[in-house]
């Protein structure tokens, strides 16, 4: 019997230049993973390389060349295990009234399709690493999914970002279905109000005061918490798949009902 230990398990990482996907590397870094991390901001993956010992690659998940460059390099470069589809976000907070169509389409763009290009295109690696670990009698493969609580219910002004999380959940959702039998856990992380730098910035298109208000009066989690819960799913025996978990702060029962003082 062969004494060889088994490589690491070798993990994409979109959406990793800030936010849960950079608290994300970090996690699975820690837990033993060879980690790919990947956003458009390359200087930011580089710090985060240099601190972690991932590898930093530069990507915009809307250019379907850069995707279909990716999966060569990764490919050409020890193939892959899994993905976490991270990349995503939201613009504004309009009614739909007044809602802006290149936000929406900005949204949609981003979170679904440029999801859908990254699930394509390394989907054959995936398939070719669980075969070589095991297949169905062993380690298989992951695709995990960052969507929402807003992939799971409505707030007014949220419909724009709603909606691509939605289209995001039932990407996620159908592709466990089709992938039935095979050694691929799919596996949804549903994330409530997140303190991200980030996250309320964009949306709220650099409003600093409207980004903060989001968080005031209660503690919102972290993007460690997020991590956390993506480590864990990662890391459970490879039959068990965690199909959806949904993490909130303790004060946000709702998109839209969140118990806060002193505000
Ligand atoms: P964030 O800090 O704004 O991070 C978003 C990440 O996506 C950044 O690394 C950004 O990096 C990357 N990104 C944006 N556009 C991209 C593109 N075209 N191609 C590749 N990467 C792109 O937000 P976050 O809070 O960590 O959010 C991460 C995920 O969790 C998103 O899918 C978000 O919808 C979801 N989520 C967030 C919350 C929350 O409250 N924060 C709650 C639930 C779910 P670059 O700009 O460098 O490309």
């Amino acid at each position: 019997m062969s004494t060889t230990p088994e490589p690491a398990r070798r993990v994409l990482v979109t959406g990793a230049s800030s936010g849960i996907g950079a608290a994300t590397v970090r996690r699975l870094r820690a837990e033993g993973f060879d980690v790919v991390a990947a956003a458009r901001r390359l200087d930011r993956l580089e710090a985060l390389a240099a601190e972690t010992g991932a590898e930093a690659y530069a990507l915009d998940v809307t250019d379907q060349g850069a995707v279909d460059d990716l999966v060569a390099h990764l490919e050409a470069s020890g193939g892959l295990d899994g993905v976490v589809n991270n990349a995503g976000g939201a613009f504004g907070l309009d009614p739909v009234e007044d809602a802006d169509v290149e936000q929406w389409q900005h949204m949609y763009e981003l979170n679904v399709v440029g999801t859908l290009r990254v699930t394509q295109g390394v989907l054959p690696l995936l398939r070719a690493a669980a075969e070589r670990r095991g297949g169905a009698e062993g380690a298989g493969a992951d695709v995990v999914f960052v969507t929402s609580t807003a992939a799971h219910g409505a707030y007014e002004g949220g419909a724009g970002y709603t909606a691509a999380k939605h289209g995001e959940r039932m990407l996620s959702t159908t592709l466990r279905w089709e992938l039935a039998g095979e050694p691929i856990r799919v596996v949804e992380v549903a994330p409530g109000a997140v303190a991200t730098e980030e996250f309320s910035l964009v949306r709220f298109d650099g409003d600093a005061a409207k980004a903060a208000a989001v968080y005031e009066g209660y503690q919102p989690l972290q993007a460690a918490d997020v991590a956390d819960v993506i480590g864990y799913a990662l890391t459970r025996p490879p039959y068990v798949n965690i199909d959806l978990l949904v993490v909130r702060p303790r004060a946000q029962v709702h998109n839209s009902k969140v118990a806060r003082t002193g505000v």
